[in-house]
């Protein structure tokens, strides 16, 4: 264990090392300007967020009763494609469900994707009726997670085209499938698009820091399997169970790196198990579940390493065999020193000073974060400048509580156009 723990707290030191001079270096470069938001035609896009902010609202909450788990969106797919299509905007639907929308550019720009997730993690059968409080949130499961982005999104499309609102880039609206199922419609569009994607937004979490990196997650499921016995004739027979318990004892001898520190990893063993169903038998088969997460590429797949080897070793000594599934695997998008050229690319400071314009107070020296878990992480891992940013206020993601905050997406809104305006145009 020592012998793991040593090289791993320095190389930790020597990442501490490589970030500190990032921070105290000159001011990263923006597109952004108090003038920009000042122009005529900005200020009637922003404008007309506000005038027609409770048609908005309305749309938000129509879009959340159509039920869209994830493989399940075709309705709201539908739904959206049909508003895009009143803008006169040409629309492809994928094979895969993905709707896209480009609003051309007048040439020469940089074309930026803006992309909303429209599915889920609510099964069909959920009630998604929402209800407005008197403190001015609204409740749902998906309010916030992601209806809020697919609204806001076709609210912004709207505004530029009111107000006649002319890019150099082109500007690609992209409302994906599959988001919760590992970012699967996007990794889709992608391949779809390998060329002619200068930065990726994906409009996904709260109103808040902007995510420049992508937090590599494994989901894994661990089997182990043999012959099985009666208990009667069970003494000193092979016992998938007694190798599990094992196994996932030592996976949590594995050590890690501080929480606190600049790059750490988490792992969650047994969020899922299954094993026998009867009483009086040893299991033919015991499986659990690994979550494994971090932004570091090299401690991912180490980690990993470990973890798999431990349960080999469990496997052999409990004479049964052992299989690893991959359920989901999203790969890490890099430490902090690694991701220095991301963070100077005008993509995060532009976001960043948007938000500040718009009055969202960010945490001073975190304003921008080198993690990320949307869409925006297939963009991160295959070089394009991509960001994560928030659509509004809210929380209780992904339980039948969910909530949002109305006035916040009006911000969520606005903070789109400025961005679109800002990055697509040489200013
Ligand atoms: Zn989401």
């Amino acid at each position: 264990m020592l012998k793991l723990l040593k090289p791993m707290l320095l190389w930790a030191t020597l990442t501490v090392a490589a970030f500190a001079p990032a921070s105290a270096q000159a001011p990263y470069p923006t597109k952004f300007s108090p003038a920009l938001a000042d122009r005529a035609d900005v200020r009637q896009a922003l404008n007309f967020i506000d005038e027609r902010f409770d048609r908005q609202v309305a749309e938000w909450i129509a879009v959340t009763e159509i039920p869209a788990q994830s493989t399940h969106e075709e309705k709201r797919a539908a739904y959206v494609k049909a508003e895009l299509e009143k803008l006169g905007l040409p629309v492809e639907v994928d094979a895969l469900g993905n709707v896209t929308a480009r609003r051309r550019g007048t040439g020469g720009g940089p074309t930026v994707v803006f992309a909303a997730h429209m599915d889920t993690v609510h099964p069909m059968s959920t009630n998604v009726t929402v209800t407005r409080k008197p403190d001015e949130t609204l409740h749902a499961p998906g309010i916030f997670d992601n209806s809020a982005s697919v609204a806001n999104m076709l609210q912004m499309a709207r505004a530029m085209d009111a107000a006649k609102i002319q890019t150099r880039g082109d500007v690609v609206l992209l409302f994906t499938v599959q988001e919760e199922l590992g970012l699967k419609g996007m990794y889709y569009w992608l391949d779809q698009h390998p060329k002619g994607v200068d930065m990726l937004i994906a409009v996904d979490g709260g109103l808040g820091p902007v995510n420049y990196g992508a937090l590599g997650i494994y989901w894994s499921r661990m089997k182990f399997s043999g012959e099985g016995s009666h208990t009667n004739l069970s003494r000193d027979k092979p016992n998938p169970a007694r190798a599990a318990a094992q196994c996932i004892t030592d996976i949590y001898a594995v050590p890690l790196p501080d929480l606190n520190a600049p790059v750490s990893a988490i792992y969650n063993v047994g969020g899922m198990m299954t094993a026998g169903n009867v009483v009086n038998a040893i299991p033919q088969e015991v499986t659990f579940t690994v979550d494994l997460r971090t932004i570091d590429p090299e401690l991912l797949g180490s980690l990993d390493h470990q973890i798999v080897a431990k349960c080999e070793a469990a496997a052999k000594a409990h004479r049964v065999t052992f299989e690893r599934e991959y359920i989901q695997r999203s790969e890490a998008g890099g430490r902090p020193d690694q991701l220095a050229d991301r963070r100077a690319h005008p993509i995060v400071q532009t976001a960043i000073d948007v938000l500040k314009h718009l009055g969202v107070s960010l945490p001073a020296g975190r304003e921008a974060v080198p993690t990320g878990s949307t869409d925006a992480n297939a963009g991160v891992v295959r070089g394009i400048p991509s960001i994560s940013i928030g659509r509004a206020r809210g929380g209780d993601q992904h339980t039948l509580q969910e909530w949002a905050d109305i006035a916040s997406a009006r911000i969520g809104t606005k903070q789109l156009i400025l961005l679109a305006v800002a990055l697509t145009t040489d200013n």
